[in-house]
């Protein structure tokens, strides 16, 4: 590309800072990017170029010359010790040998790198006095950070205590899971609420709310990697840093490596591109860190940013195509979402036809139409979602798309409330409702009814044999055998399924009723403090809101779902046809009359149970007072180790922890009934 003359350059430097300034804002502020990292980056790094050429032209604002966040309002502010850097990016191959040459020259001897994945999360910096945690920071602008130490407290895997009594401190990445994050935004697209653009930014999002409750809802998780304060620590490399975090009780990330040449780190860089989906995590990079501290202390640090270390991006993973249509789905609560038909696509290594558009809002703010290219992207490797619009390739005939008035399924009006951002059918008879409904009834959480597809269940309803719940209760095998694809032998198996679920603790059917905002784990602790359906049909909003955990929201929306007299109708339906409507397990208040082994216990069950299915096991001891729990740590008591048990068994043993077999578990459970 030509050189820009000063006055071009200097005007396009304006212009790059302002965009980058206020991309910026929305991605570290508002938590809710409008455009793709890797338009924030190739803006970037243009205006790198451009201040490269003419360096009277950068300016203190210039988002090169400082660290991108800001402290929110509401926060008390925190002044780092040690401040927060970034990092300089590198996107080659070209670029890396560059770095390696530049680090060579500086300090006139080969080094050793210690390369680690780039967690795109939020970065944290946690202080410890005498082993005890007793402040958690953000970034914020790298000097200046917000105060989270309450929300960071819920995070489970940053220790309270550290095994030994030290004063330190920390940095890491908080981050969200994968799949985590691909629940959290499937429950928001479900409520109508925007839905958080990756999984960095719903962390920073689940961080920075003053109320502690909504983080620790999210299951947020953390990887340590720096000691910004060793203490009385030695370490004289990153590598043996990261051993000594990991000593202490912090969770770092396992698949460091320390490489001792460039091309090595390559390999590293090459191998993690190719397997980064297999990931529970997301990752955007790899950092590559000098591995001698002595040597980092040579090369010191830009403005910005640390000489001994880079980050390698990895490539986006986008494509064109064109938008064919616009498939909009009704869900269980009447929101609709669309979906983008697009023409095949290679991306990341698969071929798409389906792109998320998530609501109605999205589709006119960023003014898809059909026929149009479309950009798609891999949201963290997750799901295919519709980036942006090429505009230079729109047709000249085009219309803007015209969102649906009417609801595609039942024809009703929808309605846009004002603080969602999608369409809502608020037909409570809409028969798309009804059948997520169905669906959401049997799921695993809920009824359990195995066999009962959608597909089983849309022909039910269209062919009238269920419009309720209740009726499936009256189903016989007559009717069955009308549906197609049902024969004999699965029919039987579907009713034996159906009168199975009639004897289910009440929380499946709480839960499975699809109040609003009541999930499973809130089912089961009204369950268990309301005893039964009716008496909890009954209950007061203060009654309900004293339950720890529940909220106002939770509260309102039962108190409501009961107000309506058909709700009172289905319950006597479900009675009547015998589904069980108590709470089976034991009530705080019957635990002290339990004399059993699983009492107040914390038990983990893993491998294959032969006599039981792992549900009626953890019923069974849940009812003896015990507690299941899906891993092992310092606190699990017991662990019940069927055949073929991995990993858990591993950690229960090497954690000392009490190991049980099938057998074991089954006479304490019988002996404890017989008592
Ligand atoms: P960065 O995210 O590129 O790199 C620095 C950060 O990496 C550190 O602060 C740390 O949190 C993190 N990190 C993860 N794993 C690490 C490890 N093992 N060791 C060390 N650090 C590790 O830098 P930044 O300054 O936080 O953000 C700049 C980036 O943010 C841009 O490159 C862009 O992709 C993105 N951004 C996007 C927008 C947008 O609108 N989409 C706006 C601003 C910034």
């Amino acid at each position: 590309m030509e050189p820009l003359t000063f006055q071009a350059a200097e005007e396009r430097s304006v212009k790059l800072r302002e965009e980058l300034n206020q991309y910026a804002y929305e991605y570290y502020v508002q938590d809710q990017p409008t455009v793709e990292d890797f338009v924030y980056d190739k803006k970037y790094q243009e205006l790198v170029a451009i201040e490269m050429e003419y360096p009277d032209l950068i300016t203190p604002e210039s988002p090169t010359q400082r660290v991108g966040g800001k402290v929110l309002e509401g926060f008390e502010k925190v002044v780092h010790d040690v401040p927060l850097y970034s990092l300089n990016d590198v996107f080659s191959k070209e670029e890396l040998i560059a770095f390696d040459e530049r680090v060579k020259k500086a300090v006139g001897h080969p080094v050793s790198y210690c390369c680690e994945l780039k967690i795109d999360g939020l970065s944290i910096s946690l202080k410890y006095e005498e082993g005890l945690f007793i402040q958690g920071a953000t970034r914020g602008d790298g000097t200046v950070g917000e105060n989270i130490t309450e929300n960071l407290k819920t995070v489970k895997s940053i220790p309270l205590r550290l095994k030994e009594p030290l004063t330190i401190e920390v940095r890491g990445e908080c981050y969200m899971p994968k799949a985590s994050f691909i629940k959290l935004n499937q429950q928001r697209e479900e409520e109508g609420k925007e839905v958080f653009a990756n999984p960095r930014n719903a962390a920073a999002g689940s961080l920075r709310q003053l109320d502690t409750k909504i983080a620790a809802k999210r299951n947020l998780s953390t990887f340590l990697y720096t000691l910004a304060d060793f203490g009385p620590l030695e370490s004289t490399t990153q590598d043996h840093a990261l051993t000594e975090m990991s000593r202490l009780g912090f969770r770092t990330n396992p698949e460091h490596r320390v490489c001792k040449t460039i091309d090595e780190v390559w390999e590293y860089i090459e191998a993690f591109h190719k397997t980064r989906d297999q990931l529970p995590y997301e990752i955007d990079g790899i950092v590559i860190k000098v591995n001698e501290f002595d040597v980092q202390d040579d090369l010191g640090f830009t403005v910005k940013a640390p000489r001994w270390a880079t980050a390698y991006k990895f490539p986006p993973e986008e494509a064109q195509t064109l938008l064919l249509d616009i498939d909009w789905t009704v869900g269980r609560t009447g929101v609709l979402t669309p979906t983008a038909i697009m023409e095949p696509v290679r991306l990341a290594g698969t071929t798409v036809g389906r792109a998320s558009l998530h609501n109605s809002d999205y589709i006119e703010k960023k003014d898809i139409r059909l026929n149009d290219t479309i950009l798609v992207y891999k949201a963290g490797d997750i799901i295919p979602e519709v980036a942006q619009v090429i505009l230079e390739k729109r047709p000249a005939n085009s219309i803007s798309y015209p969102i649906p008035s009417h609801c595609p399924i039942c024809n009703s009006e929808l309605v846009h409330l004002d603080e969602e951002v999608a369409l809502r059918c608020i037909n409570p008879k809409c028969p798309a409702q009804i059948k997520e409904g169905l669906n959401h009834f049997v799921s695993r959480n809920a009824m359990n009814i195995d066999g009962l597809g959608p597909r089983v269940l849309a022909q039910m309803f269209d062919k009238g044999l269920v419009a309720d719940v209740a009726d499936l209760y009256a189903l016989d095998k007559e009717q069955l055998l009308t549906l197609e694809k049902i024969k004999d032998k699965s029919a039987e198996n579907i009713l034996t399924a159906i009168a199975a679920s009639k004897e289910n603790s009440v929380e499946r059917l709480i839960f499975g009723l699809g109040i609003r905002h009541v999930g499973a784990k809130a089912a089961g602790i009204l369950a268990e403090h309301f005893g039964s359906l009716t008496a909890l049909s009954q209950g007061t909003k203060e009654e309900i809101v004293s339950l720890n955990t529940i909220g106002e929201t939770i509260a309102d929306s039962v108190v409501t779902y009961f107000e309506n007299e058909e709700v009172h109708e289905l319950m006597r339906e479900l009675a009547d046809r015998g589904v069980n409507l108590k709470y089976k397990g034991l009530r705080s208040s019957q635990l002290a009359e339990v004399d059993s082994p699983f009492k107040n216990k914390t038990v983990v069950l893993t491998g294959k149970l032969i006599d039981y299915t792992r549900e009626e096991a953890k019923e069974k001891i849940q009812t003896l007072g015990g507690k299941v729990t899906g891993s092992v740590s310092k606190k699990t008591d017991i662990v019940v180790a069927g055949e073929e048990a991995g990993s858990k068994l591993s950690k229960a043993q090497s954690l000392g922890v009490e190991i049980w077999n099938e057998k074991q578990m089954i006479q304490a459970i019988e002996e404890s009934q017989t008592d």
